[in-house]
């Protein structure tokens, strides 16, 4: 197995002609200015790594890599970046540290829960921040104490049980809920629920489940694995053949999982389905932060822009694209503490200087990620999914559907 995979890591490097017109897109070669942490620099490492010709010692490029696959979306030669790393993480395995064991509990939706639940019980909103602040910027300890005092677990609306027992249903469409948004997201998922109802769907919940993405990408190959036939499992149980997620991240993922089952991006099938639907207006000024698997994987950036300009008087400030990532990316503002704040710092920067009264962004880990740093700057403001906004704004009376002509 581990000579395939070397040789099908050397495969996806040999598509790269070393061009370099991804390394202006690359948000940590902009952040070093040095080849080995640029796409480039890291297929090269890859396919030095997989054939042996340099030790697996030197990876850490290839663990600062933030997946953000802004590379892999200008490459004139299409080289299978996302493949190529997951291959080669797979190949070197998971990276040590305390990462494994939060990742762990990251991935398990009920135990994350529980150990939020008992977190905030014993008053983790008092002693998480100064906690945090005792430790080096460095310490993944503090990244991980700071990420638990913005943590805020949600109960999960009640399952409507027939809906799931019968089949026959019409609209029925599966949402696909994931792991830490299924804890931190409930507000996103009720207001999707609600839109879809609107449009006439009957949205069933699948169990709260991890989609295999942070092992993956963690280079836990076989976790990955099992996780991603468990939700197979549920999908084939609960009959459907078509599921929406809210979280662009799980995306990727979902569709290896579910190869005869359509799986799509929430924004796009609102943009698409939704053309009856109505909002009242909003007279802010509202920030909004595109998350890189929304731009990159789902493509669902314009659709969102869309669906937002239909909320009249609402005064839209989209943050600029440079940088490419807000420096979140899945684990990596824990693993990487003092990167993922170089990043997140720029993008906060342009955030503020538009005078927002709040900022919008669909990705849990972002909004988390973008929530603490506000508040270490002492500029904390609400940040939402851009789906809970437009349920806010909902009109209750739908426009009527427009003939075909
Ligand atoms: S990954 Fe693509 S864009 Fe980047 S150097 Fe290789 S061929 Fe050129
Ligand atoms: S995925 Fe993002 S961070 Fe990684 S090499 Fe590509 S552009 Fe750079």
């Amino acid at each position: 197995m581990s000579d395939e995979l070397r040789r099908h890591i050397v495969a996806l490097a040999d598509q790269c002609v070393k061009c370099g017109l991804c390394l202006p897109s690359c948000p940590t070669y902009a952040l070093d200015r040095n080849e080995a942490e640029s796409p480039r620099g890291r297929i090269a490492l890859a396919s030095a790594i997989a054939t042996r010709t340099i030790s697996p010692i030197n990876r850490i490029p290839l663990d600062h890599c933030l997946v953000c696959l802004a590379c892999e979306s200008v490459c004139p030669t299409g080289v299978h970046y996302a493949e190529l790393l997951d291959a080669t993480r797979a190949l070197l395995g998971p990276t040590g540290g305390m990462n494994k064991y939060l990742r762990a509990l990251l991935t398990r939706p009920h135990w994350l829960r529980a150990a939020l639940w008992v977190a905030q019980t014993l008053g983790a909103r008092y002693w998480a921040r100064p906690g945090a602040h005792l430790l080096g910027s460095g310490s993944r300890w503090r990244a991980a104490l700071l990420m638990l005092s913005e943590s805020r677990p949600q109960a999960r609306t009640k399952i409507d049980r027939r809906l799931i027992s019968s089949q026959n249903t019409p609209k029925r469409i599966g949402l696909f809920t994931g792991c830490v948004a299924d804890v931190l997201e409930e507000s996103a998922h009720a207001a999707l629920e609600r839109l879809l109802q609107q449009l006439g769907y009957h949205p069933v919940r699948l169990p709260a489940q991890c989609c295999g993405a942070m092992d993956a990408h963690s280079g836990d190959a076989p976790a990955a694995i099992r996780q991603a036939r468990q939700v197979h499992q549920h999908v084939t149980a609960l009959g459907l053949d078509h599921i929406l997620t809210a979280t662009p991240g799980c995306l990727a993922e979902l569709r290896r999982a579910l190869p005869e089952t359509r799986v799509e991006e929430a924004f796009a099938f609102l943009d698409r389905e939704g053309s009856t639907l109505r909002f009242r207006p909003l007279n802010s000024r509202i920030a909004l932060h595109i998350p890189c698997t929304q731009r990159h994987v789902a493509h669902s950036d314009a659709a969102l822009l869309r669906l937002l300009a239909r909320i009249p008087e609402l005064d839209l400030l989209p943050l600029p694209t440079e940088p490419r990532c807000c420096g979140a990316a899945g684990s990596h503002f824990i693993d990487y503490p003092q990167r993922a704040a170089s990043l997140r710092r720029i993008k906060l920067d342009q955030a503020l200087a538009l005078q927002p009264s709040q900022l919008l962004s669909g990705n849990v880990g972002c909004r988390l990620h973008l929530r603490i740093g506000l508040v270490e700057q002492g500029r904390p403001m609400p940040v939402e999914h851009p789906l809970s906004l437009l349920a806010r704004q909902l009109d209750p009376h739908p426009a009527e559907p427009q003939e075909d002509l």
